[in-house]
């Protein structure tokens, strides 16, 4: 070998300016952990990842992420579940996730539970907060809790023997200001701590608003296209 493939090279450019954009947003902050979304890439991409220090991936549909999972399992990876997740799929997902960033309501907390049992794995569990502010328009499918029911739902969580409630994810709405959307989930996720102390994830930012998700505290980044290209392209 002479030197790293192109892709490999690619990405690792990439890789190496949203870790400077995300050092410059850390200025008196701890720097989050940074989970790369790599949905609609190939598992090649994930083994580039991991050959460049990244620890933690990100993976959207369970399908997908079930094959890709089995073809990298070799590596000392956490696989992070952030797409909304359906009951027939949690046995799956509880096979290869070590974090669910996506439970929204009661039925997807006990059903994640009994299939986290059945694999003997535990998992940590996110409330996924619905930020949207007016109606859901075209789009607006992206789940959540209102912000008011968060803490309930962290509680059940917290209940389940092979969970534990780590804490709260959101997503900032489309054309709205991410900067308003993520201080209200830092309200709420202040108010899950509250109530669960260990409950320290604040899991917001993605590629085009990283830094604002900083701003107000986020532990974990969800960072996809600034590093793997869009998946438009993908054809
Ligand atoms: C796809 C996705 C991301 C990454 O989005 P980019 O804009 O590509 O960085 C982050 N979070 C969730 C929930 C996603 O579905």
């Amino acid at each position: 070998m002479t030197g790293p493939d192109p892709r490999t090279a690619e990405i690792s450019a990439h890789l190496a300016e949203v870790r400077s954009r995300i050092a410059r947003a850390c200025v008196d902050r701890p720097e989050p952990t940074l989970i790369v979304v790599t949905k609609n890439f190939p598992a090649d991409d994930v083994r580039r990842l991991a050959g460049l220090g990244i620890g933690d991936v990100g993976e959207n549909r369970d399908q997908e992420a079930a094959a890709k999972h089995g073809l990298v399992a070799d590596l000392p990876l956490r696989w992070h579940f952030i797409g909304q997740l359906q009951r027939n799929k949690a046995a799956s997902v509880a096979r290869y996730a070590d974090v669910v960033h996506s439970l929204d309501r009661p039925q997807i907390v006990s059903a994640l539970g009994r299939a986290a049992a059945a694999a003997q794995r535990r998992i940590v569990g996110l409330v996924q907060v619905n930020l949207d502010t007016g109606p859901a328009g075209p789009g607006g499918e992206r789940g959540g809790v209102a912000a008011d029911g968060a803490v309930a739902l962290a509680d059940l969580i917290a209940a389940e023997e092979w969970l534990e409630i780590g804490g709260v994810m959101g997503v900032a709405p489309l054309g709205g200001d991410p900067a308003e959307a993520f201080a209200r989930l830092a309200a709420v996720a202040a108010r899950v701590r509250a109530v669960h102390p260990g409950a320290r994830i604040l899991s917001a930012g993605m590629s085009d608003d990283l830094e604002a998700a900083i701003t107000v505290g986020a532990t974990h980044v969800r960072v996809g296209s600034a590093i793997l290209g869009s998946r438009t392209d993908l054809g």
